[in-house]
């Protein structure tokens, strides 16, 4: 039997124990292929999100993992409510639901043998949005990276700044590009992996200034959306506009890379910096 079938709508037969359609194609796989293949769809080659544990998980080295600043939880400095109900409300059910106390995990691992500093976000958290609580974190890996002279490394995935905090959220981009910038003084590399979707405040401070920054095929990478865009400039723009694709071929990111060879291409890089 074929790892996918054409889509049959409607099918009375379709068990979704067993079967998914993928997001892009549309098309029926396995659910088992698309879990062993990490979410990458075996007929289109979409890459599917992955949850932060997920994606520590296939990057670093089995048992090698110490999380960092796990106790940094989402304030409420502005009292925030809006239509829906609170900040506070929504931070506590999104926490109980995804097992996370933010949108991004930090800490400590190895990748193929060689030490580094990762953080790692997660969209499911409030779509991976940029917090204080999000900012304090990625800055203080970029610290531990710093003291300990540890290559930092930062999976993003991310709607943007996180509105409930205002300009704190803001403030999080200058003062987590200051904590990577510092990185230079002792000649510490950093890579950035920007994946589907890496927008907003995160594409435009930490995930766009990594000494390389890498992308997985097909990411959303943007900083306002397309419609916003169009509407101002009064033009059409490309299809495959804010494409990771569309940005490797205007010189934004540096290389496209599978998710299956994420890890090895990691350690290959930072290998060469070790030189
Ligand atoms: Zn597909």
């Amino acid at each position: 039997m074929a790892w996918f079938s054409t889509p049959k709508a409607k099918d009375k037969n379709f068990n979704e124990d067993i079967w998914l359609s993928c997001p892009k194609c549309k098309k029926h796989i396995f659910k088992e292929s698309w879990l062993q293949d990490h979410k990458v769809c075996p007929a289109c080659g979409h890459h599917g999100k992955l949850t932060a544990w997920e994606r520590i998980g296939i990057t670093l080295d089995e048992g090698t993992f110490t999380e960092l600043n796990s106790n940094i939880k989402p304030s409420d400095p502005l009292h925030f409510n809006d239509a829906k109900g609170s900040y506070k409300d929504k931070a506590a059910a999104t926490r109980e639901k995804t097992g996370l106390n933010e949108s991004v995990v930090t800490g400590i691992g190895k990748i193929n043998g060689i030490p580094v500093s990762i953080a790692v976000m997660d969209f499911r958290f409030l779509g991976g949005s940029l917090s204080s609580g999000t900012g304090e974190k990625i800055l203080r890996a970029a610290n531990y990276a710093y003291e300990k002279s540890v290559p930092l490394i930062i999976f993003s995935a991310s709607g943007g700044a996180r509105m409930h905090e205002g300009i704190l959220s803001l403030m999080q981009m200058a003062k987590t590009c200051a904590g990577v910038a510092r990185l230079n003084d002792r000649d510490i590399p950093f890579i950035s992996v920007l994946t589907d979707p890496t927008t907003g405040g995160v594409s435009a401070s930490y995930a766009m200034v990594g000494d390389l920054n890498l992308a997985e095929p097909g990411a959303l990478i943007a900083f306002a959306g397309r419609r916003v865009i169009e509407e101002t400039i009064k033009q059409k723009l490309p299809d495959d506009f804010q494409t990771a694709e569309y940005l490797v071929e205007h010189g934004f990111i540096d290389k496209i890379v599978h998710r299956k060879e994420m890890k090895n291409t990691l350690s290959q890089i930072l290998s060469f910096y070790n030189r």
